[in-house]
């Protein structure tokens, strides 16, 4: 097996994409031979992150340390996969560093200020990796195709997303973005799975296929994301995701990259460790 590299070059987002011409069942960058190599592929990345995890939380819980969080941010079309992914990639690590949230149809509340204010609420704390289902993004993906505000309003969305995240990132968050990309056939098949087995009809909704019949909208509206939204700061990746096991290995394989930069590194204990272990021997004879 090869060794894989820099998987964030090959997965970040170029220029004045157009969605149909990139392919979502390609495996850039995966170091084995397909399905068969994956799981253990991914469970060896589970223990690298988990590592580096507990570092990372470590490292935060020491004044003297810069505030830093992670913030990953998953968004696809239904059956692309945000629930799988996070079930077996973030299933790797200690669940006590991380915060899930899944952003749905917002309430009442919600929407009575402006559509960062949940977002905002939802951020990771010091030392933790945040995880979003859906995300502001939302706000120019479903809000755009269903002109639930005026085009001026969400078109001014995107500048503020940017500066919104920008400003993140001059926080200390480091944000990454995956956009989980299916053809329109794996859904067809996926949602097909979920109505012939009884077990997974909670999984669907009569809405799914009006959702569908979108698919040229939504493409449109997922460019101008990927198109306008992919800054330096916090770039775009996308994740061909018809493959699941190659979509689970490659977020995988971005968190590390991700976390290997920021090299955590365990805190020093800030007391005498041989006075401590002397003390512990002698407690209570
Ligand atoms: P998932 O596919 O992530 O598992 P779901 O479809 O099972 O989610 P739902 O309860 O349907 O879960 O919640 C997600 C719904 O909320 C989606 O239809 C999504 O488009 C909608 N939604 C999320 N954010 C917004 C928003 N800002 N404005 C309008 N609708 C939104």
């Amino acid at each position: 097996m090869g060794k894989a590299l820099n998987l964030r070059s090959l997965l970040r987002a170029g220029q004045n994409i157009n969605i149909a011409d990139l392919d979502s069942a390609a495996t850039p960058g995966y170091p084995g031979h397909g399905k068969p190599d994956s799981e253990e592929l991914t469970a060896a990345l589970g223990e690298t992150i988990s590592d580096w995890q507990e570092r990372f939380y470590a490292e935060s819980r020491l004044d003297s340390t810069p505030t830093r969080s992670i913030l990953v941010v998953l968004q696809g079309l239904d059956t692309a996969g945000k629930g799988g992914t996070i079930r077996h990639v973030f299933g790797l690590i200690d669940p006590q560093g991380l915060k899930i949230y899944a952003f749905k149809v917002p309430t009442e509340e919600e929407l009575s200020h402006d559509f960062l204010w949940r977002i905002r609420r939802q951020l990771p704390g010091r030392g933790m990796i945040g995880i979003f289902d859906r995300s502001h993004y939302e706000d120019v993906l479903v809000v755009r195709v269903n002109s639930l505000v005026e085009e001026e309003v969400w078109q001014a969305r995107y500048e503020i997303i940017n500066q919104f995240e920008a400003e993140l990132a001059e926080a200390g968050v480091t944000i990454i973005k995956c956009f989980l990309h299916i053809s329109p056939e794996t859904q067809k098949d996926r949602l097909l799975q979920r109505l012939i087995d009884p077990r997974k009809h909670w999984k669907y909704s009569p809405g799914d296929v009006k959702v569908r019949r979108r698919w040229p909208d939504y493409m449109t509206a997922y460019e101008a994301v990927l198109n306008r939204c992919s800054t330096e700061v916090a770039p775009w990746y996308v994740i061909p995701s018809d493959n699941k096991w190659y979509r689970n290995w490659a977020v995988a394989r971005l968190l590390e990259e991700h976390l290997e930069e920021l090299a955590p590194d365990w805190p020093k204990a800030d007391f005498n460790v041989e006075d401590e272990i002397a003390a512990v021997e002698q407690s209570l004879a």
